[in-house]
């Protein structure tokens, strides 16, 4: 059911609405599209939408893990049932049930139960979330007896309708008193709310229809993942008890430290140290991204902690083709150990340096000038062989 729109698209708010504009918006939206009061054929599709844009955006949770992860982060977290579940539909409080029929998704104590949810955490690579991996896991949980599929009955018997409650797992017993009938409901205590009663149980689970068993999922990790990712595998949670659907699996991503490369959103931050003498002549290097080794050039006259941007050679987004940059922050290695020559070299810099330019300015292009850079140039040259060669 789950739209694909931008959900402050489809209330026609900015990403820092407020929780009272979302309130508001999504009311006045509600009143207009609402289909017991709007028959105009597509409204309540459009109702519809504009619910499930307002119960992610006004759940704090729900709504830092669409505006980190989109659609993905909401479908991979939450079943249909919980999105809508606790959200605070102020009149329109018969929207589950319109979403899910009566009851939805909610279930009496008497029925049988359904299979718990499970979590596992996931620790993988800085490139396998960055590309996207398949992971095998091995998951212990409860499933269903495949001697007796399910039902607890030895195999070639049936479980039999309970004759105490009639099958309906619930006994109804009417009271009188001060005029009045009053009427409650309890658990038949022969069949223990299912309706159904084992007279021959099945060897392998006792009756139960479910046994422990370790399985193997192949789990889809898309490219983009990060930290704190929840991957939800339905149906793939324990076993229910007969009757009842299973439970979901949830998987946390976890994604390890790389030893040189850190995260940002999409864009890979990672550090360069280059020598003085690089910094001040300019160079060409080649330096790691995800996507291999890449030439980057640095220009003459660059400072230390100059961030330099590598376009596309980030993470791809979790959704589309786009990728994020890499920036690379340029630290300007000092020497510690010069030998005599290149110490006399830089005394002979600093000399140079104080005659050049007595008052520290730059008159750009003068005759005066002209003459120097190259001079200087010629110095650096020699710095450079002394220092790099
Ligand atoms: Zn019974
Ligand atoms: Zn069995």
């Amino acid at each position: 059911m789950a739209t694909t729109r931008d959900y402050y698209e489809i209330l026609g708010l900015s990403k820092d609405a407020s929780p009272e504009d979302i309130k508001k918006t999504y009311r006045k939206l509600a009143l207009k599209y609402h289909p017991d009061r709007n028959k105009e054929p597509g409204a309540e599709e459009k109702f519809k939408e504009i619910s499930e844009a307002y119960a992610v955006l006004s759940d704090d949770e729900k709504r830092a893990q669409y505006d980190r992860f989109g659609h993905a982060g909401i479908n991979g977290q939450y079943s249909a049932e919980d999105i809508f579940r606790g959200a605070d539909f102020g009149g329109f409080g018969d929207i589950f049930e319109m979403f899910f029929g009566g009851g939805g998704g909610r279930r009496g104590p008497m029925g049988p139960r359904r299979g718990s949810d499970l979590q596992y955490d996931l620790y993988i690579t800085f490139e396998e979330a960055a590309f996207g991996v398949h992971k095998d896991i091995d998951i212990p949980r409860t499933e269903r007896c495949s001697n007796c599929s399910g039902t607890g009955a030895k195999p070639g018997t049936s479980p039999k309708r309970c004759p105490t409650c009639g099958g309906t797992g619930q006994i109804r017993t009417t009271r009188s008193g001060l005029g009045m009938q009053f009427v409650s409901t309890t658990t038949c205590s022969t069949c223990h709310g299912r309706g159904q009663i084992i007279e021959s149980p099945c060897p392998v689970c006792s009756g139960t229809g479910r046994v422990r068993n370790t399985r193997k999922i192949t789990v889809n990790v898309p490219a983009g993942a990060d930290s704190g990712m929840h991957l939800r595998l339905s149906g793939e949670g324990d076993s229910g008890e007969p009757g009842a659907p299973s439970g979901d699996l949830y998987v946390v991503i976890h994604v390890m430290e790389h030893p040189y490369f850190k995260r940002v959103d999409y864009d890979v931050i990672s550090e360069l140290s280059i020598s003085f003498t690089q910094a001040a002549l300019g160079a060409d290097i080649m330096v790691d991204t995800l996507h291999g080794k890449v030439k980057m050039n640095i220009p003459a006259g660059t400072q230390t902690h100059s961030v330099f941007r590598l376009k596309d050679k980030g993470i791809q987004h979790l959704h589309g083709s786009r990728k994020g940059d890499q920036l690379v922050r340029v630290v300007i290695k000092t020497p510690t150990k010069l030998t005599q020559e290149q110490k006399e070299l830089l005394r002979q810099f600093e000399t140079i340096s104080n005659d050049n330019n007595p008052n520290g300015n730059q008159n750009g292009k003068n005759d005066k000038s002209a003459e120097k850079p190259r001079k200087n140039k010629g110095f650096f040259e020699k710095v450079k062989d002394a220092f790099e060669g």
